[in-house]
């Protein structure tokens, strides 16, 4: 891959294990690490070409929680998501993604209001 900073290219030079989860159930991927020398900084392309999130919880499981959040106390959530699901979610868990979600939306609004 080209460094998207300095425009060297690099070389693979690992291959890193990632646990994600997924409305699906745990996904494990291996996903080949890039080191660029001169920007001092990591890449894991396969991270962004899938739109992976940087947490442990993909998008997915983000809406589905953020839907039962926005119907429910936080608590109440995690037990019907939990019921549903067979995956785990905690009430903090849930209050992070609600205020991430509700931040992003309103980035992506804001951003699509100034194309037009
Ligand atoms: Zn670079």
């Amino acid at each position: 891959m080209v460094c998207p900073n300095c425009g060297r290219v690099l070389n693979r030079r690992d291959i890193h294990e990632r646990t994600v989860e997924t409305m699906i159930g745990e996904i494990t991927l291996r996903r080949p690490y890039f080191y660029c020398e001169n920007c001092k900084k990591g890449f894991h392309p396969l991270d962004d070409a899938l739109i992976l999130s940087d947490t442990v919880k993909q998008w997915d499981m983000q809406e589905a929680g953020a839907s039962v959040a926005a119907e429910l106390p936080y608590n109440k959530a995690q037990e019907i998501f939990e019921e549903l699901t067979g995956l785990s979610m905690s009430d903090h868990a849930m209050h992070d993604i609600v205020g991430d979600l509700c931040e992003a939306r309103a980035h992506t609004t804001r951003r699509g209001e100034g194309e037009r």
